[in-house]
Parts: structure tokens; C-alpha cells; sequence
């Protein structure tokens, strides 16, 4: 099937010339997929367009935030009157409390919080505030699971790194590693070995609570309250990076959703309603080290942006209003879960709504070719096989139905 891609080709041929791989985030540039990356001119509900016109249904939803579907016109509305009152003033607005509100109806145990512009410095944020509060230096992660690209984090993580071979980057000063401890998930006991031997130094575990950034897969039964358990034994804290499954899983979340309550969260993603916006919080006598309060230090110009936080609050109040809307999400998930299972030598894993397909490392040109199969026939699912589909509630019945059918034509 030949798809024009003229000005795309052209718009990529000059992006490359003034940004490292042409795009501002790696996974963007379509190379595990062998092709060059198609422009985006606009979307709406569930369809993005891009500059040479071609329009396809939207399984990326911008990698999460998009859970009410492109340009809701609520949302937009609220963004739009946000704007004509100034874009940012460095100052206080109550618009932020309203959303922090908000944020706490959905995740109760959240006292405090602090607006953050991106999950990465929630989750750096985040982690500075156990150091500083437990005077500890370690912190343990999940190999797999991605927190963002802060020093501390970016050990064993997602896919950007997975589909580039990757194992970390360059640029992490060697000392860092030492405080970095990476256990595996879902073995608790991978994770009570670490505590063994480094009994007095782990300010906090952090963790995906369903992981989502190489390939999906849930906790295993008990493996989160084990977590809880341990950290607790240690006087060390669990953070619950839910800067994907937040306001996603469930309306609060994996906490809601597995019924288990971390020390401090990190949000992303549908907080912001599609604008930078992230957010980290927890229990008062935790965010109380934070500065002006406490002695760690955490700032931002951008912070609490009023456009952002118009266009989260926007979004939280209709998920509010709606939450059936997880229920739908999950039916959509069901259908297409059933509709990958049937091709063959796929698989397919879910936690929720979230699922993920691949073909495993070995054949990664098999998912180059299923994913270039269905972006020529109006299908734009994620460009490499270890992110997640993300669904919204603007996919139609109509369009679940057309993907299915064109998912089981591949062969
Ligand atoms: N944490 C998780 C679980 C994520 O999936 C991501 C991004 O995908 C981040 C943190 C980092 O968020 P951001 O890309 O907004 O910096």
C-alpha cells in the first residue's frame, strides 16, 4: 500500500538538521520501525491528521494524557479562557489549589502536593524529598520500569532504551550507580535481598505499580502490599510512580485499582489534560521537608502553570462526572486484546485498560512490519513494541470495530 509522505519526508529532512535525530524525544523518530516518522498537523477525538493529509485512528493518545480523546472541547474551552487572562505570572492562583484538590478526591492519602512541568521532575522531585527526609542516599528500582530521564532513575527503564539496546545512558556520573540499586519485578524476593544488605541506607523504593514502558505487565497477587510490608520494616518509603496509571487504571489510579497505599505518588500525564503538568505528593509529615517548609530544595517558573492547570482541572472534573469511563475503557481493551491474540506468535499482556503487544526481542521486524501493515491503513499504534496502546473514550464502536478487522487481515 503506498501512503504520500512527501511532506513529512521533507518537514523530517529539516528537522534533522537542527535537532539530534530530528525530534525532541527518541522513541518519535520511528527508527525501530524502520521509517521515517509522519508529521502531525491536528487531531481530534480519536483521529490525528498529519501534513499530508492521511488520518489515522490514534492508539498513542499522546503516550497517555489523551483519555478524553484530541481537542475536547471543554478542555479547550478552558485552555482558551486561561489564556486571555495572560500565560504565566510566577505567582500564586487558586486555579492550583482547585486542581491539587481535585487530585486529592481521587487519591485521598495525598495531604500535600507539589506542580511540577513533567514527570521527570516529579519522579526527581519525588526522590530528593525520601533522601531528604530519611537522610539516606540508595533508593531501589525495577528493572523495566521507567521513571523519567533523571540521573537516579535512568538504570535498567523502558523501552527508548530497550528498542535502542541500550542498557543506560551515557552522561550518568559512575557514583550515581552506586546508589541506584535495580531489583526485579514482581520478586520480592530480589527486592528483601537489597533491603538485607543495605539495611540502614534506602531512602525509597520506586516502582510502576502496573509497569507500562516495556511492555505491560501487572503486579503479581500480593506482590504491592509485600512491597508496602517491606519498605515500612525498613523505614524506608514507597513511591508509586503513576505518572501513566494514574487517573487511567482507575479514577485514583493503581492505588485505587490494587488497593494499596504508597508513601508519595508521582502523577503525569492526564493531570496536565495535555498540557505540562505533572505533580508529586503524600503524607504531610513527608512534603513538610519540602521547601519553604522544609530543607529540600524544589522549584519552577513554569510550575502551576494557569493554561495547564486549566486544562488538567478541565479534565479531572469530567472524569469525576463520568467514571464509567474506566469501565468503557476496559470493554475497548477487551476487544482489542481479543483481536491481537488471534494473529499468530504475538504477545499480548494487560494490566486494566493498558496493554501492550509485541513479538519478542528476537523478531522485532516482525512488529517493524505489523506496525508500518497498520499505519498504511489508518492505524497509528505505538512505534516500538515495548510501549503500551493507550485507549481514550473517543474511540468510537465504529473505529474499535474497523482497527479489529484490520488487525486480524495481517498475516
Ligand atoms: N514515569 C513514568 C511511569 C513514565 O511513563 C514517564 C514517561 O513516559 C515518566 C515518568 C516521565 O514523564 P515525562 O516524559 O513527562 O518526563
Amino acid at each position: 500500500m503506498v501512503m504520500n509522505t512527501k511532506l513529512s519526508d521533507e518537514l523530517y529532512e529539516k528537522a534533522k538538521k537542527v535537532m539530534p535525530g530530528g525530534v525532541n524525544s527518541p522513541v518519535r523518530a520511528f527508527k525501530s520501525v524502520k521509517r521515517n516518522p509522519v508529521f502531525i498537523d491536528r487531531a481530534y477525538k480519536d483521529r490525528i491528521i498529519d501534513v499530508d493529509g492521511n488520518e489515522y485512528i490514534d492508539f498513542v493518545c499522546s503516550w497517555g494524557p489523551g483519555i478524553l480523546g484530541h481537542a475536547y472541547p471543554d478542555v479547550i474551552e478552558a485552555v482558551k479562557r486561561a489564556a486571555e487572562n495572560g500565560l504565566t505570572y510566577g505567582a500564586p492562583t487558586s486555579r492550583e489549589t482547585q486542581l491539587i484538590e481535585h487530585i486529592q478526591d481521587a487519591f485521598p492519602y495525598v495531604d500535600k502536593m507539589r506542580l511540577v512541568s513533567s514527570g521527570t521532575e516529579a519522579v526527581m522531585s519525588a526522590v530528593r524529598a525520601a533522601r531528604g527526609l530519611t537522610s539516606r542516599d540508595k533508593i531501589i528500582k525495577f528493572d523495566g520500569c521507567y521513571h523519567g530521564h533523571s540521573d537516579s532513575v535512568l538504570f535498567s527503564s523502558g523501552s527508548g532504551l530497550a528498542t535502542f539496546s541500550t542498557p543506560d545512558s551515557a552522561g550518568i556520573p559512575k557514583k550515581v550507580s552506586e546508589d541506584t540499586l535495580v531489583a526485579t519485578f514482581n520478586d520480592i524476593g530480589s527486592v528483601r535481598k537489597l533491603f538485607e544488605s543495605n539495611a540502614q541506607d534506602i531512602a525509597a523504593v520506586i516502582v510502576e505499580p502496573a509497569m507500562a514502558n516495556r511492555g505491560v505487565k501487572a503486579p503479581g497477587p500480593g506482590f504491592l502490599d509485600e512491597l508496602r510490608e517491606l519498605t515500612k520494616e525498613y523505614k524506608s518509603l514507597l513511591i508509586f510512580d503513576e505518572v501513566i496509571t494514574g487517573f487511567r487504571l482507575a479514577y485514583g489510579g493503581a492505588s485505587e485499582y490494587y488497593g494499596v497505599t504508597p508513601d508519595l505518588v508521582t502523577l503525569g500525564k492526564i493531570v496536565g489534560g495535555g498540557m505540562p503538568l505533572a505533580a508529586y505528593g503524600g503524607r504531610a509529615d513527608i512534603m513538610a521537608c519540602i521547601s519553604p517548609d522544609g530543607a529540600v530544595y524544589q522549584a519552577g517558573t513554569l510550575s502551576g502553570n494557569p493554561l495547564a492547570t486549566a486544562a488538567g482541572l478541565e479534565t479531572l472534573k469530567q472524569l469525576k462526572k463520568d467514571k464509567d469511563i474506566y469501565k468503557r475503557l476496559e470493554e475497548k481493551a477487551d476487544r482489542l486484546e481479543a483481536a491481537f491474540k488471534n494473529l499468530d506468535g504475538i504477545n499480548v499482556s494487560r494490566a486494566g485498560s493498558l496493554l501492550s503487544i509485541s513479538f519478542g526481542d528476537e523478531d522485532a521486524d516482525r512488529y517493524a512490519e505489523f506496525f508500518n501493515y497498520l499505519l498504511e491503513r489508518g492505524i497509528y499504534i505505538a512505534p516500538s513494541q515495548y510501549e503500551a496502546l493507550f485507549l481514550s473514550d473517543a474511540h468510537t464502536d465504529e473505529d474499535i470495530e474497523k482497527t479489529v478487522s484490520i488487525i486480524q487481515s495481517f498475516r
